[in-house]
C-alpha cells in the first residue's frame, strides 16, 4: 500500500542520527548490522511524541536493513499494566510498523540484571546502602556542592553479596537497603553520585508476579537490556543526555559483549495546544475532562485514529517535523496539514448538512425522486468511482447557506436570489417561512429544469454552490466536531496546566443528515463531507441506526483566522464558524498588512498560503501575485514537507540565480528545487552547500543529489572528511587521550571542542563526539 504522503514526500533526509549509523554502517562497527529499539514503558498510551522516536527507530533502521526491537521498559510495579502492553501493540502496528520476532520485556532480563548486579558487587564497585531515601537524598549534595559518601560504602564485598541475596530473599522491607553502584559522590554529573541501581518494592509485578521483591532502576535496566538484546544504537530524547555518561559506566564496567551499544539523544517533540506526558494524559482521563484514553481530542495514537487520523499523515508529518538537537514546539497546523494532504487523496467527497434548513421546491412534484449521479471525487480527473443522489421536493441545507439579510459579499441564497445545488440544479429563493420566534423555519424556493448538474444553458452568472440533501430520503446522523483541547500553544506555561483546557473543545451536533449512500454502508475510511470538512465513522459511539461521525479535520484552518483577528486584522474569509464551512466572498480586511495582496484571488491565495502551509507573511505576499512562482512553489512543495523553508528558498535564493530568467526558463525543474530543499531542511546538505547545488542547477541544470554526490557536499560524507581531523587532534593530545582511555569520560567534550576550532565550526558536533569517542576507544 503506498499511500498520498509517501508518493510526495521524498524520504526521509539524512538528519545528525541516520549520518551516526551510516558512518557505524561504513566503518563495519557491529559487523554492519542496526538493530534500534523502541522501549515505552507500559504506564500508558503512545502519544504523537511516541510516533516521532518509533518512526526514527523503525525507519532508520529498516534504511540500513536492520531491525527493531519493541521493548516494554516494566521495571516499576507500581504503575504498569498488561491492559497498556496490548494497547501500545497495537498502535505501534496501527502506525504501520511490524517488530517481528523481536518482542521482549526488561522483566524478561531481570535474572541477567540480578547477576550483573552480584558482578558489579564483586569487583567493588557496587555496594548495598542502608540509608534511607531521605538521608540518600540529602548525602547526594547539591549541584553547587559535592555530595558526602555514605557510611556504609566501604563495605566488605562479602557483605554486600550476603546483603543482596537476602534483599532478594524478601527478609527486609521496602526501603531498608538499595543497591548503589559506587562511582564519584563529587561528580559534577549528580547521577554519578553513586546512583541506586536496586530497590525493595514489595509488589505484585504484572508479569513476574512475586517472584521479585528488587527491581532495578531505569539506568542500570536501560544499557544492560540493550546490551543483552544486542542493539547497537540506543535512540532516546535529550532530558537523557546526564544518563549517558552512566549507561557507558555501567557497560564499561561489567563483562558485556562488545562493542557495546552506544546512546544517542534527539529533541523530544512538543506540540502546540496539547501536552505530552503520560501522567498528565492519565489525568485528564481520570478526572474525566474527556472521555478516555482513545478521546478524539487527546494526542494518543488511539485518539488520532479514532479521530481518523490516517497512520501515514501521522508519519509524514514526523517526517516533516526531522530529527534534531533543538527542542521546538510544533505547529499543530502542520500536523493537520499532514492530515489534508493525506485525506485530500484518499477521501470520497460526500454530503451532509450538518445544521439543516428545510428547502421546499414548489414547482417539483411532490412524490418524485430523481436521481443525480455525483462523483466521488470531483477534482481527480479520471479517477473512478461515483454514487446517485436523490433529488426530492423537500431539502435540506445548511443553515448557514442562506441570509434573510446578507452581509455584502454573502455569495450563498438570499431572498430573491439563485444558487447552484452541488450536482442537482439552481433554485431561486421565493419565499420564506418563519417560526413564532422570527427565525427562517423554511425557504421556498423554485428550481430551473433547464440547469440539471448546475450549468446554466442562457450563461447567466449564479453567484455560489452548496451542498444539501434530500428531506425524505438521507439519514440522520450525529456531528461531533473537536477543537483544540487547549487553549494555550504552551499549556504547561500554567503551574496547573488544565486551567488552559478548551471549554469548547467538542461541539456535538445532533440534527446532522447525511446523504444516504452514506447511511447506507457507513464507511470505514475518512469521507469528505463537501464543504465542512473530513470525517470519520465513530468507532466507539457508531452504530447501524445511529450513525456518528467525528469531524478528523476542517477543510482549512479555523484558527488562522482568529489569530488575525487577535492581531488586529479583521477575520478573512475562514469556516464559517458555526458549520465549519469554508465561507465564500472575504471581506476586505480594514487595514491590508503591506504582505497581503489587493485583489480577492490573490488576497484568498494569500490566505491559504499563510494559513494552511505556514508560509511567512513577506513570502506569501510575493507568490500570491505571481502565478509563475506560486505554480513553481506548489509543484516544488510535492518533494518537501518544509513549505516555509520552500517559500524563501523560491523567492529569495531562486530571485537570486534567476538573471532575469523566467521560472519556466530555467534550466532545472521546480521538483529539482524541491528535493534540494527537502535535503536540506533534514539536515542532510548545509544551506551553504545547498546554495552551491542551486548555482550549478540555475547554469547546468541536471540533479541536485548528482550534484551534491560529486562535489561531496553531503553531512554523510563529513564522516570522510571529519576522519582525518579527528585523528589529527588526537594524536596531538596524546595525554589527554590516555588519560580519557583510563575512565576520565569528561574529556570528550575537550576533543570536541578541538575539532570544531580545527574546522573553524564547520563540523557537525554530534557527528565528531561520536567519530571522537569511537577513535579514542579503538586502541
Ligand atoms: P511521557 O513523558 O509521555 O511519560 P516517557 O518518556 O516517560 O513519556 P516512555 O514510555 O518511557 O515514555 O517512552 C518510550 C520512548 O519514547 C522513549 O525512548 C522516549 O524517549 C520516547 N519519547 C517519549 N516522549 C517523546 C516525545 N515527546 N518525543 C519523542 N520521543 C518521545
Ligand atoms: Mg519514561
Amino acid at each position: 500500500m503506498k499511500e498520498a504522503s509517501e508518493r510526495s514526500l521524498p524520504r526521509p533526509g539524512r538528519d545528525f542520527v541516520r549520518a551516526i549509523i551510516a558512518e557505524d554502517v561504513a566503518s563495519d562497527k557491529h559487523g554492519g548490522r542496526v538493530v534500534t529499539r523502541f522501549p515505552p514503558e507500559p504506564n500508558g498510551f503512545l502519544h504523537i511524541g511516541h510516533a516521532k522516536s518509533i518512526c526514527l527507530n523503525f525507519d532508520a533502521a529498516a534504511e540500513h536493513g536492520g531491525i527493531t526491537h519493541l521493548r516494554f521498559d516494566d521495571t516499576n510495579p507500581e504503575t504498569e499494566e498488561a491492559f497498556y502492553v496490548g494497547a501500545i501493540q497495537e498502535d505501534v502496528r496501527w502506525l504501520g510498523f511490524d517488530w517481528g520476532e523481536s518482542l521482549y520485556f526488561a522483566s524478561d532480563h531481570f535474572e541477567r540484571l540480578f547477576a550483573y548486579a552480584k558482578e558489579l558487587i564483586g569487583s567493588g564497585k557496587a555496594y548495598v546502602d542502608s540509608l534511607s531515601e531521605a538521608e540518600i537524598r540529602e548525602y547526594r549534595g547539591t549541584v553547587r556542592e559535592p555530595g558526602r559518601e555514605s557510611p556504609f560504602r566501604d563495605r566488605p564485598v562479602a557483605e554486600n553479596l550476603d546483603l543482596f541475596e537476602r534483599m532478594r530473599g524478601g527478609g527486609f522491607g521496602d526501603g531498608e537497603h538499595v543497591l548503589r553502584a559506587k562511582i564519584d559522590m563529587a561528580s559534577n554529573n549528580m547521577l554519578m553520585r553513586d546512583p541506586v541501581l536496586y530497590r525493595i518494592r514489595h509488589s505484585d509485578h504484572y508479569r513476574t508476579g512475586s517472584e521479585w521483591c528488587i527491581y532495578p532502576l531505569y539506568d542500570f535496566t536501560h544499557c544492560l537490556s540493550d546490551s543483552i538484546e544486542g542493539v547497537t544504537h540506543s535512540l532516546c530524547t535529550l532530558e537523557f543526555e546526564n544518563n549517558r555518561e552512566l549507561y557507558d559506566w555501567i557497560l564499561d564496567n561489567l563483562d558485556v559483549p562488545r562493542p557495546q551499544p552506544r546512546q544517542y539523544e534527539f529533541a523530544r517533540l512538543s506540540l502546540e495546544h496539547a501536552v505530552l506526558s503520560k501522567r498528565k494524559l492519565l489525568e485528564l482521563v481520570r478526572e474525566g475532562h474527556v472521555s478516555g484514553w482513545d478521546d478524539p481530542r487527546m494526542p494518543t495514537l488511539a485518539g488520532l485514529r479514532r479521530r481518523g487520523v490516517p497512520p501515514g499523515a501521522v508519519r509524514a508529518f514526523c517526517r516533516t517535523i526531522g530529527v534534531a538537537k533543538t527542542e521546538n514546539r510544533a505547529e499543530i497546523s502542520k500536523l493537520e496539514h499532514a492530515v489534508r494532504d493525506e485525506l485530500n487523496h484518499e477521501a470520497p467527497r460526500v454530503m451532509c448538512v450538518l445544521r439543516p434548513l428545510k428547502l421546499i421546491v414548489l414547482n417539483f412534484p411532490e412524490d418524485a425522486v430523481e436521481e443525480l449521479e455525483a462523483p466521488y471525487f470531483p477534482t481527480d480527473v479520471g479517477r473512478d468511482g461515483s454514487r446517485v443522489i436523490p433529488f426530492t421536493r423537500e431539502l435540506w441545507i445548511e443553515a448557514s447557506d442562506f441570509e434573510e439579510d446578507p452581509p455584502p459579499g454573502f455569495k450563498r441564497l438570499v431572498p430573491g436570489g439563485e444558487v447552484r445545488l452541488r450536482y442537482g440544479y439552481v433554485v431561486r429563493c421565493v419565499d420564506l417561512v418563519k417560526d413564532e420566534g422570527g427565525s427562517v423555519a423554511e425557504v421556498h424556493c423554485t428550481y430551473d429544469p433547464e440547469t440539471r448538474g448546475g450549468a446554466t444553458p442562457d450563461g447567466r452568472r449564479v453567484r455560489g454552490t452548496i451542498h444539501w440533501v434530500s428531506a425524505t430520503r438521507s439519514v440522520p446522523a450525529e456531528v461531533r466536531l473537536y477543537d483544540r483541547l487547549f487553549v494555550k500553544a504552551d499549556p504547561e506555561e500554567d503551574e496547573d496546566f488544565k486551567v488552559n483546557l478548551n471549554p469548547d473543545s467538542l461541539a456535538v451536533l445532533t440534527d446532522g443528515r447525511v446523504e444516504p449512500s452514506v447511511g447506507a454502508d457507513p464507511p470505514r475510511r475518512p469521507v469528505q463531507f463537501e464543504r465542512t470538512g473530513y470525517f470519520v465513522v465513530d468507532a466507539v459511539d457508531s452504530r447501524p441506526n445511529r450513525l456518528v461521525f467525528n469531524r478528523t479535520v476542517a477543510l482549512r484552518d479555523g484558527w488562522a483566522r482568529v489569530r488575525g483577528r487577535a492581531a488586529g486584522r479583521r477575520p478573512k474569509a475562514g469556516p464559517d464558524p458555526r458549520t465549519g464551512a469554508a465561507g465564500e466572498g472575504a471581506p476586505t480586511p480594514a487595514r491590508p498588512r503591506a504582505a497581503r495582496p489587493g485583489g480577492r484571488h490573490a488576497r484568498r491565495l494569500y490566505d491559504e498560503l499563510v494559513a494552511d502551509l505556514g508560509v511567512p507573511e513577506a513570502e506569501a505576499g510575493v507568490l500570491a501575485r505571481d502565478p509563475d512562482l506560486l505554480a513553481f512553489f506548489r509543484a516544488a512543495l510535492l518533494h518537501t514537507g518544509h513549505a516555509d523553508v520552500m517559500a524563501k528558498w523560491v523567492v529569495h535564493e531562486l530571485g537570486r540565480v534567476r538573471d532575469g530568467r523566467r521560472v519556466t526558463e530555467l534550466p532545472f525543474g521546480a521538483a529539482e528545487l524541491g528535493r534540494l530543499v527537502d535535503l536540506l531542511s533534514s539536515g542532510a546538505v548545509s544551506g551553504r552547500a545547498a546554495k552551491e547545488v542551486l548555482g550549478v542547477l540555475a547554469t547546468d541544470g541536471g540533479d541536485p543529489e548528482r550534484v551534491i554526490e560529486e562535489r561531496g557536499l553531503r553531512r554523510e560524507s563529513d564522516a570522510r572528511a571529519l576522519g582525518p581531523v579527528v585523528s589529527a587532534v588526537i594524536g596531538r593530545h596524546a595525554d589527554e587521550a590516555e588519560t580519557y582511555r583510563r575512565g576520565k569520560k569528561g574529556l570528550l567534550g575537550f576533543f570536541v571542542g578541538r575539532v570544531m576550532k580545527e574546522t573553524g565550526g564547520a563540523a557537525d558536533p554530534e557527528l565528531s563526539r561520536h567519530m571522537l569517542r569511537e577513535a579514542l576507544e579503538r586502541r
